[in-house]
């Protein structure tokens, strides 16, 4: 018998495993709009200009790579807070926000699971229904029980937020409630600013916890509106946590660029909590890697080099806005009878498409188009050059 007899083959990765099997797909027309990734009109992942500049910057006065603190760059951290909760704001001044480099959006979720694990380790955790794959595994694996909160009515196509607002109301207090900030993966559609006001007022009557997952912050309406909801959180006087990505909204997917900021109830509190997030991290990977953080920090806090992450970010998001309105008109073009106009109401990288699984296979197997098997959609992986073909292929399954 050895070591590892026991061990037995874990599944794939639902959507990583899709990325192999089109990897390894022969089609010549092949269309990947499986992964959550935005790529340029030509195809292709953009590198932004923000992030050259930057990265030229850099290298006119290399720095040697010692360890960084546990919690990261200082400025990083400091020009994460002023973005995500604006630097005029009085939790930012008064020093209430314990923020730490992450990981990317998911080292952010998983610092603040394994946190909280500790602070409340009978607690439930609840995420939408659908929600981002990762979600139920990562605070699966930090020993969570998770259920889920009504959120989509695959029958009507839509939110279902009555049953949303019930099953939080329902939840224990302490229940730790993970919310979409904006562009909800993978459905697309995001609860309005009354919504949002409903939401806060349940989960602070029910003293659940709130994790407000980031990951697409400026790809709904902008950097400010899609921030809106923060202010809200924080204007409601509640404690909670932010999980910050700049994976998609600065393309460094691979650099593992984000952040999880804590809302705390006074300066010493998240000096506390502070911490306690860097335990979690030494214990976990010691302290973040260098590069990353830099250029964002750098990006972040230099006037012209923001304004050209502004606007290149502007233009990822107007583009998959173009893009939602061409397939729309293209399954049209192409013989869609049923309405799929929702796909324009949809907003962010992914269209809930209404497709089944078995349409999703046929799309996959006979035409080299991948998507989720829950019908999921990446449209920032649409351009002009595969749009007509997706359609076309769309077109003949349904
Ligand atoms: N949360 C959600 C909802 C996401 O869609 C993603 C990225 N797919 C993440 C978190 C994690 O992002 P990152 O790649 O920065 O870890």
């Amino acid at each position: 018998m050895s070591l590892f007899s026991a061990v037995e083959l874990a599944p794939r990765d639902p959507i990583l495993g899709l990325n192999e099997q089109y990897a390894a797909d022969q089609n010549p027309n092949k269309v990947n709009l499986g992964v959550g990734v935005y790529f340029d009109e030509n195809g292709k992942l953009p590198l932004l200009q923000c992030v050259q500049a930057a990265e030229k910057k850099l290298m006119d006065t290399p720095k040697p790579r010692g360890y960084l603190p546990i919690d990261g760059i200082a400025a990083y951290d400091d020009a994460v807070k002023k973005l995500v909760f604006g630097a005029d704001a009085a939790v930012y001044k008064d020093g209430r926000i314990a923020t730490v480099q992450g990981l990317g959006g998911t080292g952010g979720l998983k610092i603040a699971a394994d946190f909280l694990k500790r602070l409340n380790p009978g607690a439930k955790v609840l995420i939408s229904d659908p929600s981002w794959e990762n979600h139920r595994a990562l605070f699966s694996q930090a020993g969570f029980e998770v259920d889920t909160y009504r959120y989509y009515n695959a029958s009507t196509r839509a939110l279902d937020f009555d049953g949303m607002l019930a099953d939080l109301k329902a939840a224990a207090p302490g229940t730790i409630a993970v919310l979409h900030a904006c562009c909800h993966n993978p459905t697309g559609y995001d609860i309005t600013a009354a919504q949002w006001d409903q939401v806060i007022a349940v989960v602070k009557e029910r003293q659940l916890s709130p994790i407000l997952d980031m990951a697409y912050q400026g790809f709904a309406h902008g950097i400010a509106e899609d921030g809106a909801v923060v202010g809200k959180f924080v204007a409601s006087g509640l404690d909670f946590f932010v999980a910050t990505s700049f994976s998609k909204s600065f393309s460094l997917y691979g650099e593992r660029v984000g952040a999880l900021s804590v809302v705390c109830s006074t300066k010493e509190e998240a000096a506390k909590v502070l911490s306690q997030l860097k335990i979690m991290i030494r214990t976990n990977y010691s302290n973040p890697p260098t590069h990353g953080g830099a250029v964002v920090a750098l990006v972040l806090d230099d006037p012209a080099l923001r304004q050209q992450w502004e606007e290149e970010l502007s233009h990822m998001r107007n583009r998959i806005k173009q893009m939602r309105a061409k397939l729309v008109d293209g399954l049209k073009a192409a013989g869609v009878k049923q309405d799929m106009s929702f796909i324009t109401t949809q907003i962010g990288m992914f269209s809930y498409s209404g497709l089944s699984k078995d349409q999703m296979v046929r799309l996959r197997n006979e035409f080299g188009v991948y998507g989720t098997d829950s019908g999921r959609m990446c449209v920032a992986a649409l351009n002009d050059k595969n749009i007509d073909y997706v359609c076309q292929s769309i077109a003949k399954v349904v």
